[in-house]
C-alpha cells in the first residue's frame, strides 16, 4: 500500500512555472520533501506581463517573496478603459493606494520572467526542494504494490521515481492531466494574443502612466509597464483560427496591423514599434472537470486554464499552491482525502472566476448596440465603484 504517513519519499511536482514553483515553496513550508521537475532545460525569459492583484500578493507574501518583487513590479494608479473605435476614454478602475488600502495588499503588474526568477531564487535557497530541469513527467508506472511511481524522461534516460503524491502543475497543455480519469482537454477559444514589450523610452508618456484596456469589435488591447517601469507590455487580442501549443510562436506584424486597421492611428503607431511580436492561442480547461485521482492532483492551468479576460490565471495558480499546502500538513495521514478536500475547497471560486473571464470575453468584443450599451454603462460608472465590483476576487487572503 502507498504509505501516506511515510515521509521517506518526496512529493513530485510536474512543472516549475508560476504554480509549480509556488507549490514547491508552500509544501516545503509544511515540511515536505519536494522534487520539482520541469521539461525545460532552463527557465527562459519567454512570456510577458502578468497582473498580481491583492489576492495574489497576499499569497506571495506567505511565500516570502513580496519584498524581492518590489524592484521589478509596477503599481499603476488606474486601469483606464478606452474605446478602440473613437479613441475616447470610457471609464476608469481605481488601483494604486486606493486598492492597497481597501485590501491590505497592492495591485502590481510584473513580467512573467521576473516573477518566475524570484520564485526560482527562493526555491533554490529553500532546504528540502530538489529542482530538476530538463526532466519531463510522463506518467505513473503500474505498480503491483500500489507504490506511486512517477515516470519521467530526462536527456539521459527514462527514469522512475517513488513518490508520496504527484502534483500536476504542468500548464494548459498538461501531460499529467491524462492520469486523471474523465479529465477535460484544453479547449481553443478561437482567439489569439499577440504580445510584445517595448523599451519605455521609445513610447509617449500617455502609454506609461496607467494600465490601459482598449475595446473594439472582436478585438481588444491591453498595456501596462513592467520590469520596474523599464518596458511597456502590450497584448493585442483578436479572433483568429490559428492554434499552436507554444507560448512563443513568431507573429506576423503586418497581419497584426491589418487586423487593427480601423483602430486610432496612435494605437497603430504603438503596434508598429516592436521589432518582434509573439503570439499564443488562448485556451481554457473547464474548471468543473476532475482535478484529482488518488495521490495525484492538478493545479493551476493544468486544472483550470482560463482566458486572460479577468487577468487571474497566475493569481489562481498561486492561490492553489497556498490552499494545497494547507490541506497537506507535513504529518498528513490520508493524502487522497486531503487532495479531494483541496479540490472541493478551490473549485467554486476558480470556476466562478473562470466564468467571469468567459463573460468578459464576450463583453469586451461586443459590436453594435450591445457595444454602445456597454460603453454607456462604463461612462456612467464611478472609478471606486468599478474597483468595488471585484472585491470578491481581490479580498481573498492566504490566511482564510
Ligand atoms: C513560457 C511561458 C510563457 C508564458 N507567458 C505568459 C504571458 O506572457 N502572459 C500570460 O498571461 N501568461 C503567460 N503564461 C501562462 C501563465 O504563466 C499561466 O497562465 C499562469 O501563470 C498559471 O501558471 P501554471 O504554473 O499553472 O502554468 P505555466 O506557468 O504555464 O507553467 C507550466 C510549466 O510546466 C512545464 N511543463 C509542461 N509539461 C511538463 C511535463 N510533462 N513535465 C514537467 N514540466 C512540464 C512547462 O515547461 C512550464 O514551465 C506563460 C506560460 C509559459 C509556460
Amino acid at each position: 500500500m502507498t504509505q501516506d504517513g511515510d515521509v521517506q519519499h518526496p512529493i513530485v511536482i510536474a512543472g516549475a512555472g508560476i504554480g509549480g514553483l509556488a507549490a514547491a515553496l508552500a509544501l516545503a513550508q509544511q515540511g515536505h520533501r519536494i522534487v520539482l521537475m520541469d521539461r525545460a532545460r532552463q527557465l527562459s525569459e519567454v512570456g510577458a506581463g502578468l497582473q498580481l492583484s491583492p489576492n495574489a500578493c497576499s499569497a506571495l507574501d506567505r511565500l516570502g517573496v513580496l519584498d524581492a518583487l518590489k524592484p521589478v513590479v509596477c503599481a499603476p494608479d488606474s486601469l483606464r478603459i478606452w474605446s478602440g473605435r473613437s479613441g475616447r476614454q470610457l471609464g476608469r478602475v481605481q488601483l494604486g493606494s486606493f486598492i492597497e488600502q481597501r485590501h491590505g495588499y497592492p495591485f502590481w503588474v510584473v513580467h512573467r520572467a521576473d516573477l518566475q526568477r524570484i520564485l526560482l531564487d527562493k526555491v533554490r535557497e529553500t532546504p528540502g526542494i530538489t529542482l530538476r530541469l530538463g526532466a519531463e513527467v510522463l506518467d505513473l508506472a503500474p505498480s503491483p504494490y500500489e507504490h506511486l511511481v512517477c515516470i519521467y524522461q530526462d536527456e539521459n534516460e527514462t527514469g522512475n521515481l517513488h513518490c508520496r503524491a504527484l502534483i500536476g502543475a504542468d500548464g494548459v497543455w498538461s501531460k499529467t492531466r491524462k492520469i486523471v480519469p474523465r479529465h477535460q482537454n484544453a479547449h481553443f477559444s478561437g482567439q489569439v494574443a499577440y504580445r510584445a514589450t517595448i523599451p519605455i523610452d521609445k513610447v509617449a508618456p500617455r502609454w506609461t502612466r496607467d494600465s490601459g484596456l482598449w475595446l473594439h469589435s472582436n478585438s481588444h488591447l491591453v498595456h501596462y509597464p513592467v520590469r520596474g517601469d523599464r518596458e511597456l507590455n502590450v497584448v493585442a487580442l483578436a479572433e483568429e483560427a490559428w492554434q499552436d501549443e507554444t507560448w512563443s510562436a513568431k507573429a506576423d506584424k503586418e497581419a497584426l496591423l491589418h487586423r487593427f486597421k480601423d483602430w486610432p492611428s496612435d494605437v497603430r503607431n504603438l503596434l508598429r514599434l516592436p521589432e518582434t511580436w509573439l503570439k499564443w492561442a488562448l485556451c481554457s480547461v473547464d474548471a468543473l472537470g476532475p482535478w484529482t485521482h488518488g495521490h495525484v492532483a492538478l493545479m493551476g492551468d493544468a486544472a483550470h486554464a482560463m482566458l486572460p479576460y479577468m487577468a487571474q490565471g497566475a493569481a489562481m495558480a498561486i492561490e492553489d499552491a497556498i490552499v494545497l499546502a494547507r490541506h497537506l500538513p507535513g504529518d498528513v495521514k490520508n493524502i487522497p482525502a486531503a487532495l479531494r478536500a483541496f479540490e472541493r475547497s478551490r473549485k467554486p471560486r476558480v470556476s466562478h472566476i473562470q466564468s467571469i473571464a468567459f463573460r468578459n470575453a464576450r463583453v469586451f468584443h461586443y459590436t453594435g448596440v450591445p457595444a454602445l450599451a456597454r460603453d454607456t454603462v462604463l461612462r456612467l460608472s464611478k472609478p471606486a465603484r468599478m474597483t468595488a465590483r471585484f472585491d470578491g476576487i481581490y479580498s481573498w487572503t492566504a490566511d482564510q
